[in-house]
């Protein structure tokens, strides 16, 4: 890949790597306040819990992006990045617009 197009890249992936930061501070402050809240009736404790869990599941996503971007950073010193980890082939630009931190082009993103 193109220099230019590599700058492109890195330059997305770090508002990309900043966005989901930012998401993890506010979503730490959110599951601290449902602890600590021990007012609240059974069934509106239910559904804090429940926000809970999606909050944590919507957390490990987070995280795991961010490794994934982690991971792209290292590609892209190692001047491996945009090709498929599993077959070595060119990711489509139109893939890592989308989603600047993919290792692998569809097809093998599947598997
Ligand atoms: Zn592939």
């Amino acid at each position: 890949m193109e220099p230019e197009r590599i700058k492109h890249f890195r330059e997305r992936l770090k508002e990309l790597r900043l966005e989901i930061k930012e998401h993890l501070e506010t979503s730490k402050d959110s599951s601290s306040a449902v602890k600590l809240d021990t007012s609240i009736g059974r069934l509106s404790r239910m559904d804090a819990m429940q926000d809970q869990q999606m909050a944590l599941e919507l957390r490990r996503r987070r995280e795991n992006q961010l490794l994934r971007i982690q991971s792209a950073f290292e590609r892209m010193s190692l001047g491996t990045y945009g090709i498929c980890i599993a077959c070595k082939e060119p990711i489509p630009e139109a893939r890592l617009e989308l989603s600047p931190d993919a290792a692998t082009c569809v097809k093998c993103s599947g598997r």
